[in-house]
């Protein structure tokens, strides 16, 4: 039997509440036990001592076969010349990061030839490190839609790359087929994403009776549908469809919010891969004017969106878009930092990187320290609640996954 305690200063449990003072019993790889002061574990046992423990944060949005390339044709040229083993066994190295700063659990939201769910199978059978996966293979899109962009030579043959659908029926068999390869969740592309149009921001990809068969298609297999969005009337049209999440989501009107809240549709608001277009140069981002327009108009609305969906009770969840121009892990807790700038308070902040983003992706087991759940934890030095910047730092941080104790790549050195 393998037992353990963990006793700390404070224990955020993920569901907004904490305990002072806390032990955490663990055994076998699932906590049986939370206790306040006043408890000691036995003589001889297995007790780690520290600072604050949390539950193992969830990114609800990244792409693990992506490298975060800044430059937008080093992102184009690595997707055309890499084979999916190279991709696969590229994102085994960027899972173990991902793992390393405490990322216990991720969605993944489109790979080439779908490989993250290889990589899923791989981790659960002990192959390789990583955190626990949802993935949705390849994310569905119109013809020439946001994740079937144009623009490649004429001898560009592209496989499983990118996977379009157009009517209803097509849709309908694009999730099929996503579900047949082992999708857990399937991603929609329901309008066009950065670089687009100021004066028109988010034009509408999918008409209504292809979110509406995609919607009903995922349901009937019991999978949640996930929409890439810049926001407008479109979203409200997929809500009332049933759709589980928006992804990104900058421009969300009134009534967008208060369907999101009455239907039970998440938000995850992506604010770091927006925030970071400010942060590198226009060139490297291949970048005209306006799409510039388009971004600082996006910018403004993201914070005003967020600001409604807070308000109006919408499930909040962090997800980041790492791989994407974005560091695997560490993205995680540049969006906590980024929440709270929008109005959540450190505590929500945290809640949105692990209880309600462990009910988004179905992970009942995980998500908060409670009797019975699986022992993912993160064991930080340092206050999150005083300086949310405090996890931050690779150093500052001890990953358990099931209970046991996640070794660093590099042996943990300075
Ligand atoms: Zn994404």
């Amino acid at each position: 039997m393998n037992e353990m305690y963990f006793v700390v200063k404070r224990l955020i449990a993920g569901d907004g509440s904490v305990l002072e003072n806390a032990v955490l019993q663990v055994q076998n790889g699932r906590i049986i036990g939370v206790f306040q002061s006043g408890f000691t574990p036995p003589e001889n046992a297995n007790t780690i001592h520290g600072e604050t423990l949390l539950p193992g944060w969830i990114d609800a949005h990244v792409h693990l076969a992506y490298s975060g390339a800044i430059e937008a044709r080093a992102f184009r040229a690595e997707a055309s010349e890499m084979s999916y083993p190279k991709l696969a066994l590229r994102a085994a190295s960027y899972a173990r990061e991902t793992l390393e700063w405490g990322v216990t659990a991720v969605r993944d939201l489109n790979a080439p030839g779908g490989v993250i769910i290889d990589l899923r199978e791989a981790i659960n059978a002990g192959y390789v490190p990583g955190p626990r996966i949802r993935a949705c293979g390849l994310g569905l899109s119109v013809t020439g839609g946001h994740m079937d962009k144009g623009g490649w030579g004429d001898h560009v043959a592209l496989r499983d790359m990118t996977y379009p659908c157009d009517g209803a029926l097509e849709w309908r068999a694009g999730v099929r087929t996503q579900v047949k390869r082992g999708a857990d969740v399937i991603k929609i592309n329901l309008c066009g994403g950065s670089f687009r149009d100021w004066q028109h921001p988010y034009k509408q990809e999918m008409d209504q009776s292809e979110i509406m068969a995609a919607i009903d298609e995922a349901h009937r297999l019991e999978k949640r549908v996930a929409a890439h969005t810049s926001g407008g009337p479109t979203v409200n049209l997929a809500v009332k469809a049933g759709l589980d999440s928006v992804e990104h989501g900058r421009w969300l009107d009134d009534e967008c919010v208060d369907l999101m809240a009455e239907n039970n549709c998440y938000y995850v608001p992506t604010l770091r891969v927006q925030e970071n277009h400010f942060e590198h140069s226009w060139a490297a981002q291949n970048a005209n004017a306006n799409s510039i327009k388009w971004l600082e108009l996006g910018r403004e609305a993201m914070w005003e969106s967020l600001t409604k969906a807070h308000k109006a009770g919408v499930k909040i969840v962090t997800g980041t878009d790492a791989g994407f121009m974005l560091p695997h892990g560490l993205s995680n807790h540049h969006e906590m930092e980024l929440l709270m700038h929008g109005g959540l308070t450190a505590l929500e902040a945290i809640s949105a990187a692990t209880k309600t983003a462990a009910e988004l992706l179905d992970f009942p087991d995980i998500g908060s320290l409670e009797t019975g759940k699986i022992a993912d934890l993160v064991l930080v030095n340092g206050n999150p609640l005083d300086d949310i910047r405090v996890l931050q730092n690779k150093n500052n941080l001890r990953v358990f996954k099931d209970g046991l104790e996640v070794s660093r790549a590099d042996g943990g050195l300075l």
